[in-house]
């Protein structure tokens, strides 16, 4: 059985997509997808060799050799022009990785509409890459599984203006504010609040005062954002 976060991931898939999973694993994404006849055909990316023998025993496994094609690849490589992928979906990664991923090779983008994206931190810098490409967030999803807090963004072309609390927060999560939201958002303040605590007590250089100055912008920010 899929985990709930793959769960919601594969929610946004449109039927008939034509989908590259990067960064696959087991391939359990992709495998989900055919089953449930959400697509007939997808990719499998996998830069590591253990997760990509996974990823092919499964695939072999689930007997979907002839729709789940596994590619051992970097990033955007597994995808070539003639399988005209039209969504792409990236989970379990920072979203730092997922950004470079993304930047490494753009030109893989031209055929694609829509990017599911499942960041397990930092999804602000996936907001910031979304902005100057030209990638608007259609939906945001924040979920809770086995105490983790995940986030998914759904990602089709078209413009968007963000502020700095919607770049961080994200716009739709933030319109809604629900428990997982929050629940996150005060874990984050009080972390700040605790290692704002702890340089106090440190010697006092510019770099020092220039992080104070960082964390209490952020938890003003946050703070009035949640309440
Ligand atoms: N996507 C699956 C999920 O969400 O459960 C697996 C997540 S796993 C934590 C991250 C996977 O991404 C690892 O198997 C890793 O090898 C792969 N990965 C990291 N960088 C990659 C890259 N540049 N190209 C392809 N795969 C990459």
């Amino acid at each position: 059985k899929l985990s709930k976060r793959l769960e919601k991931v594969a929610s946004f898939v449109p039927t008939g997509a034509v989908v590259a999973d990067i960064g696959s694993d087991h391939a359990y994404l992709p495998c989900y997808l055919v089953h449930q006849k959400i697509v007939s055909k997808a990719i499998a990316g996998e830069v590591v060799k253990g997760p990509y023998e996974s990823a092919f025993r499964q695939v072999k496994l689930e007997g979907l050799e002839d729709k789940v094609v596994v590619r051992l690849a970097d990033g955007l490589e597994a995808i070539q022009k003639n399988d005209h992928v039209d969504t792409i979906t990236i989970a379990g990664m920072g979203g730092p990785l997922i950004v470079s991923i993304l930047e490494k090779n753009p030109d893989a983008l031209n055929s694609v509409t829509r990017l599911i994206l499942q960041p397990n931190i930092h999804a602000k810098v996936i907001r910031e890459w979304a902005i100057r490409n030209g990638w608007a967030i259609l939906d945001e999803v924040i979920l809770e599984e086995d105490e983790k807090i995940y986030e998914v963004l759904v990602l089709q072309r078209g413009e968007m203006t963000l502020n700095e609390q919607q770049i961080l927060l994200g716009q739709h999560l933030l319109a809604e504010k629900n428990e997982t939201f929050l629940k996150k958002w005060i874990r984050e303040i009080e972390n700040w609040k605790r290692v704002l605590q702890s340089i106090e007590q440190a010697e006092q250089t510019a770099e020092i005062a220039e992080k104070r100055k960082e964390l209490h912008h952020l938890i003003q920010l946050v703070e009035e954002a949640i309440k």
